[in-house]
């Protein structure tokens, strides 16, 4: 089937460029060339460490689920073109293998030579980077790599959605309500419907695995793997997290990152950021989120996904996070970076409709999902505004619903021009959502106009509700000073004469800085902290603040 498929994949996205030949031959010193027979596999679905491949004659095939009866070739890749994928730099096992079409000649150099001369040819890492975040986004929209087969109205299906989606990991979901091909798959399988979810994870099964185990099978960087001590732990990978981190780690300071759920935070949900500085056309949060990954594991950082922080105590002269798996990590110096989580509506019957058709952000994942059904968005700030704009390029039409009485109340002018351009946008300003609509799935919502007090119904198939968020402090324990609302409190007070300024409580004369929280050595940035600016380029700018803090005080102490 493979050597029946042999004509080259055009490049219509950029994700497949050519080498040139002085690029090729830069390879060709770090690795070895070899030929290859036709069917000969290169590489497999699952596998790690794999090595870069450069086609130097003859065709190679990309092939989702190799094997199996759902075989299907994704690509197919001729002289100068290279194989992989983002997961080849981040660590992740491979979704998809590579299979020589033909007879050929293929290059192939260890991924750390790679690693090498893409940090001493920008040129020709960036060519290699853009190309693998191409070659992700492509995949994800290509459904390949995991399979997760449930019911739409399984929390735990939903759970291994949400966590498929906001790890970027490429993933196909069948849904026992809907699609005959789940069912097929699970006879295949030998599992009855009432055992599942389940994911196909490289041809293993896993019976509805926790969050953990899902990261381990496809290679994300498991809290096991942590350093005993460390200089710096930062505590969530957002945009805050992801800089505190590049920071510490390029500074020498022995770095742990540790995120509950997923890099790139609140961020990681955006579509499209358009007014971080430097991307005049925009950027993806994941893109930024997936770029900063790279750039802090560079520098040597270790990532911790999924590793929720539970609490946070003094030891000795170091703190302690206690993790929810029981381990911990300590550090002499701490970042807060745990932002902001989503709020809820308060409408009746919002967890039933949470499992399959509410949704709290606004990715190329969930457009996959509603893609043709009419969607109503509620909120009117600038993350709402941008699921707007980003999704009525997938929905048939999408509702804005909007509590204030004007757009400007709450986003930015450059995002209500976008709004009011797209044709298929409908803006409800003062309306409230009242109720969910749906016996099986949502089919409408029943909005209320706030001033006089008419009804109406909205079409619905989706709902994305974009409405604030509450800090993520519960974690801290009381150990540092909070505002009113539950946000750290950092600076402004000077200590009383006197008072401990070392976790050790030894006092060296040192005054409480900028980001530092009442807590000497403990720094908050970016969302979570009381007063901050819940922006990209202000958390950004924190985290690298914070480390600066950090450093000195750890110098003077
Ligand atoms: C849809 C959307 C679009 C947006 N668009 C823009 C935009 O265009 N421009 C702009 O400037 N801003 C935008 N924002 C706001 C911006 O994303 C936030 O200001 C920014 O992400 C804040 O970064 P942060 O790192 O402080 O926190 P967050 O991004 O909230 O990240 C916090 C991280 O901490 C983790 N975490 C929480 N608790 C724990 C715990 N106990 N243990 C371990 N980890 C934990 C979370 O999982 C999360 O990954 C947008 C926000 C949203 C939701």
């Amino acid at each position: 089937m493979i050597a029946d498929r042999v004509e080259e994949t055009p490049d219509l996205q950029g994700a497949h460029p050519r080498l040139s030949e002085a690029q090729i031959a830069a390879l060709a010193a770090l690795g070895h060339r070899r030929a290859t027979r036709p069917g000969e596999i290169l590489f497999r679905q699952g596998q790690r460490d794999c090595d870069f491949f450069v086609v130097l004659a003859g065709n190679v095939a990309v092939v989702d689920g190799h094997g199996t009866p759902e075989e299907r070739v994704i690509g197919v890749h001729g002289r100068g073109r290279f194989l992989g994928e983002l997961s080849l730099l981040t660590g992740e096992a491979s979704f998809y293998t590579a299979v020589a079409a033909d007879a050929g000649e293929v290059l192939a150099v260890p991924v750390g030579r790679l690693r090498e001369l893409i940090a001493g040819d920008p040129a020709f890492g960036d060519l290699v980077l853009r190309a693998y975040l191409l070659r992700r986004s492509i995949l994800i929209g290509l459904g390949a790599g995991l399979r997760i087969v449930g019911s739409r109205y399984s929390p735990d299906a939903r759970r291994l959605r949400d966590f498929a989606a906001r790890n970027r990991l490429p993933c196909r979901w069948l849904d026992l309500e809907a699609d005959p091909g789940a069912e097929a798959l699970l006879r295949q399988a030998g599992v009855t419907p009432d055992e599942t979810p389940i994911v196909i994870v490289y041809g293993r099964l896993l019976r509805n695995p926790s969050n953990a185990e899902l990261a381990t099978a496809v290679g994300l960087p498991a809290p096991g793997t942590l350093h005993a001590g460390s200089d710096l732990v930062v505590v969530g990978a957002g945009p805050a997290g992801l800089s505190a981190g590049v920071y510490g780690a390029s500074e020498g300071m022995r770095t742990v990152i540790l995120d509950s759920t997923a890099t790139g935070g609140q961020a990681g949900t955006s579509s499209r950021i358009e007014n971080y500085l430097g991307f005049p056309s925009g950027i993806s949060g994941a893109e930024l989120a997936e770029r900063a990954v790279l750039q802090a594991r560079k520098f040597g950082a270790t990532f911790a996904v999924p590793a929720q922080a539970t609490t946070i105590t003094r030891d000795g002269g170091n703190y302690r996070i206690g993790l929810g798996d029981g381990t911990s990590v300590t550090a002499g110096s701490v970042v807060i970076a745990t932002g902001a989580s989503y709020r809820r509506l308060d409408v009746p019957r919002l967890e039933f409709f949470e499992q399959m058709s509410v949704y709290y952000a606004a990715s190329q994942a969930e457009a996959l999902l509603c893609r043709g059904d009419p969607v109503a968005i509620v909120g009117g700030g600038n993350s709402a505004g941008q699921a707007t704009v980003f999704l009525s390029r997938h929905a048939a039409r999408v509702t804005l619903i909007v509590r204030e009485p004007d757009l400007s109340d709450g986003m930015s002018r450059y995002l209500i021009d976008q709004v009011e351009r797209v044709g298929n946008v409908r803006v409800l300003l003062r309306t409230e959502v009242r109720e969910l609509l749906g016996d099986q799935a949502l089919e409408a919502v029943a909005v209320e106009d706030n001033q006089t007090g008419a009804r109406s119904i909205v079409e619905a198939r989706a709902l994305f509700v974009f409405i604030g968020a509450a800090p993520c402090t519960r974690w801290l324990g009381g150990l540092v000073e909070l505002d009113d609302h539950g946000f750290v409190r950092t600076g402004g007070t000077a200590r009383p004469a006197g008072a401990a300024d070392r976790a050790d409580g030894r006092n060296t004369g040192w005054q409480r800085s900028v980001l530092e929280t009442s807590q000497p050595g403990i720094f908050a940035v970016g969302d979570v902290r009381s007063g901050s600016a819940k922006r990209v380029a202000a958390a950004v700018g924190e985290g690298a603040i914070a480390i600066r803090l950090a450093f000195e005080r750890a110098r003077a102490s």
